[in-house]
């Protein structure tokens, strides 16, 4: 019989989001006319920029046509979106990014998960705590955690502790590591890292030759000056940071898919022999290995998105949302709760009331208002006593559910 890959047991399992469908769907069986409103999953809700929708609907047309008909395309993505990504994303900011160095992909989420196949298994990591599941997963499912304590920690693990007490501002590792992972605006408390504590980072993997994966997917919703759209702006990032990005939540394309990973030449690593060795190269070799292209249609649709009115349309989703967000957190902090995050990210992280453990504020705001949220537990054990609500609602539900916690829930 063929052995199985036995770091997938050290799972927990999707627990978090399985365990808030199986309350919500018994909640629903003994309340079938409760009117339920989501604010849990961090999915968006608005069409897409009409740019883009008149872009992929162009780009079909031209498949009708043996003249125009595209089939494989580059793996690392057409230059005509590459060169936009370039041009809006970096060039307008000062950054020199090459085209080698980007490599477009169907999403954030798969890059941030199989980047650590171009790593040693036997490097050390760090993630902050609470944390987007997926950095931790992939590294457990390639046996580079070790195994999960009772404490919820990994023990090959190096976890970064973000909470009301520290600000959200985690501070360097005692012990050195390899890897680090960093996501801002984060997901899931909402808060950001001023250029200054980013510097620090940047400087620790320089002085620790460690390499920082820096997720942006978030970029788009930054308001305030001093939060950095991109790990490129320190100075010194080049030769320590990957960045993913990701069209997902800036212009709605979750279900379209499109994101992109930058690699900068230059960013090295040693081969057990002590070689030095370019993870763009590695990166490039996996990539053209193991993927065969995001769809002509989707990269039309992506380009679009950086034209003037496809500018317009995603500056317009994103406030949307964003007052979604004003509206969640001006509404809790009424009620005197104390709330995080949501001035430049889409998440509302808020302290649940008297230390009420998570799942416990979770069926109390099922069971009393009908809303759904994502208990900060099922991030880490740094989430334990607090909640995220998501601003990427529709407005009606929005009003309609922070009205009902307003209102309706007591405590
Ligand atoms: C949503 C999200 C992404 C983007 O994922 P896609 O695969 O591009 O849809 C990446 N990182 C974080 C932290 C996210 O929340």
């Amino acid at each position: 019989m063929a052995y199985i890959n036995d770091n997938y047991l050290k799972l927990p399992g999707s627990y978090l989001f399985r365990e808030v469908a199986r309350r919500v769907a018994a909640f629903k069986e003994s309340h079938p006319d409760a009117d339920i409103i989501r604010l849990g999953i961090g999915d968006v809700t608005q069409p897409l920029p009409q740019a883009s929708i008149d872009a992929m609907h162009k780009a079909v047309d031209e498949m009708a046509h043996q003249e125009t008909f595209r089939g494989y395309g580059p793996e690392q993505g057409y230059d005509f979106l590459i060169e936009k990504i370039i041009e809006n994303t970096y060039k307008k900011h000062g950054i020199d990014i090459a085209k080698n160095e980007i490599f477009v992909s169907d999403g954030a989420k798969s890059d941030c998960g199989n980047i650590q196949e171009i790593f040693g298994v036997n490097n050390t990591i760090a993630i902050t705590d609470p944390v987007y599941p997926v950095y931790l997963d992939t590294n457990v499912m390639a046996g580079r955690t070790g195994t999960l304590g009772a404490d919820g920690h990994f023990a090959g693990v190096t976890y970064l502790n973000c909470n009301a007490e520290n600000d959200f501002t985690p501070a360097l590792p005692e012990k050195r590591v390899d890897m680090i992972y960093l996501c801002c605006p984060n997901n899931p408390t909402g808060t950001t890292l001023s250029r200054k504590e980013l510097k620090k980072w940047v400087d620790y993997a320089k002085e620790n030759e460690s390499i920082l994966l820096f997720d942006a997917a978030y970029d788009a919703y930054i308001t305030e000056a001093d939060v950095p759209h991109s790990i490129y702006e320190i100075e010194g990032a080049k030769d320590v940071a990957i960045e993913f990005r990701s069209f997902s939540k800036t212009a709605g394309f979750t279900g379209t898919r499109c994101g992109y990973t930058v690699v900068p030449k230059g960013l090295r690593g040693h081969a057990a022999d002590g070689s030095l060795h370019d993870f763009n190269s590695l990166w490039n070799r996996r990539h053209t290995t193991k993927f065969n292209g995001t769809a002509y249609i989707v990269q039309r649709g992506a380009e679009a998105v950086f034209s003037e009115e496809g500018q317009q349309q995603v500056r317009a989703l994103v406030s949307y949302y964003m007052e979604n967000a004003r509206i969640i957190r001006e509404g809790l902090q009424s009620k005197g709760m104390q709330v995080y995050g949501g001035i430049n990210a889409p998440y509302i992280w808020l302290k649940t009331p008297d230390n009420m453990p998570s799942w416990d504020f979770f069926d109390k705001l099922l069971h009393e208002v009908n809303i759904v949220g994502t208990p900060g537990a099922g991030f880490g054990p740094c989430g334990e006593g607090y909640f995220r609500l998501t601003a990427f609602g529709d407005r009606e539900n929005t009003l309609r559910a922070i009205d009902r916690i307003k209102n309706k829930l007591h405590f």
